[in-house]
């Protein structure tokens, strides 16, 4: 992929003007309902009309719209919300309370993509450990990659709803990581609690 650069000239057809020199200018570019602001355009030198839009610029306005975030709110009982407190602070004791969602993001990926086995995962929701009232609120604002996970890890695994999917990622990091001696990924999810430390 060529990248350009402001100020970087290109030859181009220009609707108006015909072959035509192009300057590379940051430009409001409008697309549907999203304003993509200051971002690299190939301007036409002789009507100033933006006539294309570099490859750059494409990815730059996907990831950008990409950026939006889905709000998921399950309520669960108290105990679950202590497990990610105590499975971050096993992690990395200096963590904030926070990490437990990314935490629970991570297992999300890593169960969607079979890097951590997810067979049998709905069955810890049958534990005895498992059950107790509903008392607190777990909210979190997802990707929407995060969100078409939760989806495939749901349909897969044929959970009924995400409030169970999400316990059930909980009860499997208390497994793996809380009640373990030595977690086995413990290496791997210190290097991820680096960035958040
Ligand atoms: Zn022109």
């Amino acid at each position: 992929m060529k990248v350009v650069k402001e100020d970087g000239q290109q030859e181009v057809e220009c609707p108006s003007c015909g072959l035509s020199q192009a300057t590379y200018k940051l430009r409001d570019v409008r697309l549907g309902e999203q304003v993509n602001k200051k971002v690299l355009v190939a301007v036409c030198n002789s009507c100033d009309k933006a006539l294309s839009v570099p490859t750059q610029t494409t990815v730059k306005i996907k990831s950008d719209h990409d950026k939006t975030r889905y709000s998921i709110d399950i309520r669960l009982p108290a105990h679950y919300l202590d497990i990610l407190t105590l499975a971050s602070h096993r992690i990395n004791p200096a963590l904030a309370e926070s990490f437990g969602k990314t935490l629970i993001l991570y297992y999300l990926h890593a169960l969607n993509t079979e890097r951590y086995p997810s067979k049998n995962l709905a069955n810890l929701l049958h534990s005895d450990f498992a059950k107790a009232k509903s008392s607190k609120r777990l909210s979190m604002k997802i990707s929407r990659s995060s969100l078409d996970e939760m989806r495939s890890l749901m349909e897969n695994q044929g959970f009924k709803s995400n409030t169970d999917l999400l316990k059930s990622i909980i009860l499997k990091i208390h497994d793996d990581i809380v009640l373990k001696r030595i977690p086995k990924h413990l290496a791997e999810l210190q290097n991820l609690a680096a960035v958040f430390a």
